[in-house]
């Protein structure tokens, strides 16, 4: 039901993808999502911007929940498919809050093939990462890859490394997908997925509000829960403090 909405927000939800398809996301599912982000938002300035690490995480968990109920309804116009894993290859920037749920599923995974496959990956990927952070000047080069500055300057010589996430199976499904990141949860692309491909592209994202409000928001909860701003790639987190 978009009855009544105003014309530049319905013109802001409405988008097409590479089938020619015209989808708009439904305005109360764009309204409740932007009021629900902002309440985390709000509690987070009522508790005077310091919040229990274990109420940060539950707060990044409600973030995941709101986007993806904002994923859900646009999927079918999405290019994005279960084993399309294109985006696996590619730098992906995580906040303190999100990199402490990808630890805890790092210790939740039993000791066996999965994580005996994950341990020499991220050890790969980290060694890869550090050596492209040598290829450009880095905010602060004792803790290279900590701003979304220093991944924006090395992301797409990465890229050329065509080197996969750790976190994605032989079968090119997301083995951590319940914990998965932000960034990995709002893909939302819009064009053909082979312009996904490292030097294709680059691919149109549906990009709103809910992304940009999420996007800032996970920041400012791993600022009140963990005193951290950093932003650094996934390997990292499960490799380093
Ligand atoms: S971002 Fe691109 S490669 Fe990733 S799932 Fe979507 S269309 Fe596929
Ligand atoms: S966490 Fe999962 S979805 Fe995200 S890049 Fe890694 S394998 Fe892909």
């Amino acid at each position: 039901m978009n009855d009544g909405a105003p014309d530049d927000l319905l013109h802001d939800l409405t988008f097409s993808n590479f089938r020619k398809e015209t989808f708009t996301l439904p305005v109360e599912v764009y309204l409740d999502s932007m009021e629900d982000l902002s309440a985390i938002a709000r509690r987070l300035v009522e508790a005077g911007g310091k919040v229990k690490g274990s109420e940060a995480l539950s707060m990044v968990r409600e973030v995941y929940r709101i986007v993806d109920r904002v994923g859900k309804s646009v999927e079918n116009f999405m290019s994005c498919r279960a084993s399309c894993a294109a985006c696996c290859r590619m730098m992906v920037g995580v906040t303190r809050g999100e990199g402490e749920l990808l630890r805890e599923r790092y210790r939740r995974e039993p000791s066996g093939p999965v994580k005996d496959r994950w341990d020499p990956l991220l050890e790969a990927r980290s060694n890869d990462l550090h050596s492209v952070s040598q290829t450009a000047p880095m905010a602060d080069p004792d803790h290279p890859l900590s701003t979304l500055d220093d991944m924006l300057a090395t992301c797409e010589a990465y890229e050329q490394l065509s080197v996969t996430c750790p976190f994605l199976g032989e079968d090119r499904l997301c083995q951590i997908y319940e914990e998965r990141p932000l960034m990995c949860r709002i893909c939302w692309t819009l064009t053909d997925p082979k312009d996904c491909d490292p030097g294709e592209g680059p691919p149109v994202k549906f990009r709103n509000g809910v992304f940009f409000r999420a996007f800032e928001l996970v920041e400012m909860i791993s600022h009140a829960g963990f005193g951290d701003g950093r932003r650094r790639p996934i390997p990292l987190w499960l490799t380093e403090e």
